[in-house]
């Protein structure tokens, strides 16, 4: 573990990002995603004050061990919770798990739903289907609603209690991408055709942080956000002047200098000696891709006291070089704190999109050995 490093998460800010969301969204309830470790801020700490302090109850998982987890680790929890992707019905072990801790898993094939239909333990459980509107990744075929209705009737159900969908292009624009007319249209018609079949849907929802952002899929009870509750947008850099969403980094990812030295242009530095592009001072900060801090940041400019600083070379295992062009050496001592990212999306979309890494993977890069810190 890092004593001078850390990701330091504001729950406050989170409070401030779901003031904000409701503010896109008022007549929505939120089933907020917490997949991977809450987009890698920590899944517990963020359920416990997402649940007791802003009255969200209902949360997406990934799998069915994140699902326990958050179970056993809040058992005083009255929300629901729902597996998305990994959802390995035919596996005894999970239903018994489903079963006993109320977890719902989201039924994306046929086979699963044959499976919880015939199943007699899942007589009162609540129905939840996710459909293939376009995406084609998981989700029963659309077109293969008339059958799905059969089987539910066959199985004496007259209610999904979830039915939803998922957007493949929601970081491009929603009102005028065909893709997301497309799906959206397909959505709306595959509700029709439950509804006129006489099957009540208790439960809709469609929209992930994305279209939240543009103020799509709104017409359904549910929202799905996960990525713009931790902070940033989805859109990429050309839409993001459309997007609805003004939230904050609820992290800021920080670190010191443990070395720092006077250079001249063509000094080589670090593994591979990649020759030093200028004059200047060379400050090694202890963040490497042990942390998180990934390779794939080689270039990227980061922002230091108002300096433009540069990572160049390879970053390490351990640290990462960070070169500041005519930078003077007193402003780069050791043991000087370095912020890579504040609560601004500013300095970390920075990172992002110079890297061509998407948010997402930045924040669940950062591993255990950077330490999370939670403040109020
Ligand atoms: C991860 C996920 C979301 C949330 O997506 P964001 O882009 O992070 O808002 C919503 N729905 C499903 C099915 C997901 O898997």
């Amino acid at each position: 573990m890092r004593l001078r490093s850390c990701m330091e998460i504001d729950l406050s800010i989170l409070a401030s990002n779901f003031k904000s969301l409701k503010k896109i969204c008022p007549n929505n309830e939120v089933l907020f995603m917490v997949k991977a470790n809450a987009y890698g801020h920590g899944m517990i700490p963020i359920v416990k004050y997402s649940h007791f302090e802003l009255g969200i109850n209902e949360f997406g998982c990934a799998s069915v061990g994140e699902a326990l987890k958050l179970r056993e680790e809040l058992p005083d929890g009255k929300f629901e919770i729902y597996v998305f992707s990994d959802v390995q019905l035919v596996l005894e072990e999970a239903v018994e798990i489903y079963l006993n801790h109320r977890i719902i898993p989201v039924i994306s094939n046929e086979k699963d739903l044959d499976f919880f239909l015939a199943n007699s333990e899942f007589r009162h459980f609540p129905l939840c289907l996710k459909f293939n509107t376009g995406m084609n990744r998981l989700g029963i075929q659309d077109s293969k609603a008339e059958e799905v209705i059969t089987k539910l009737k066959q199985a004496g159900r007259d209610e999904v209690y979830h039915l939803l969908s998922h957007f493949s292009s929601a970081s491009l624009p929603m009102k005028t991408n065909k893709k997301n007319l497309d799906q959206k249209q397909r959505f709306k018609d595959l509700k029709e055709k439950f509804i006129d079949a006489g099957i009540r849907l208790k439960k809709t929802s469609l929209a992930n942080s994305g279209a939240i952002e543009q103020g799509v899929g709104l017409e359904e009870t549910h929202i799905r956000p996960g990525l713009m509750m931790y902070g940033p947008t989805s859109l990429i850099p050309k839409y993001r002047a459309e997007s609805l969403w003004d939230g904050k980094l609820i992290s800021s990812l920080e670190t010191c200098i443990i070395n720092s030295f006077p250079i001249t242009k063509g000094t080589p530095v670090g593994y591979g000696a990649t020759p030093c592009p200028g004059n200047g001072v060379i400050a090694i900060i202890a963040l490497g891709y042990g942390d998180g801090f990934s390779t794939r940041y080689q270039g990227v400019e980061l922002l230091y006291k108002g300096q433009v600083g540069k990572i160049v070379g390879r970053v390490n295992m351990d640290m990462a070089q960070v070169f500041f062009e005519n930078g003077k050496i007193e402003d780069y001592k050791l043991g000087d704190k370095f912020v890579v990212w504040d609560h601004s999306s500013e300095n970390f979309m920075r990172l992002c999109d110079q890297s061509r890494t998407i948010p997402y993977e930045a924040f669940i890069h950062i591993t255990e050995r950077v330490p999370k810190v939670y403040k109020q």
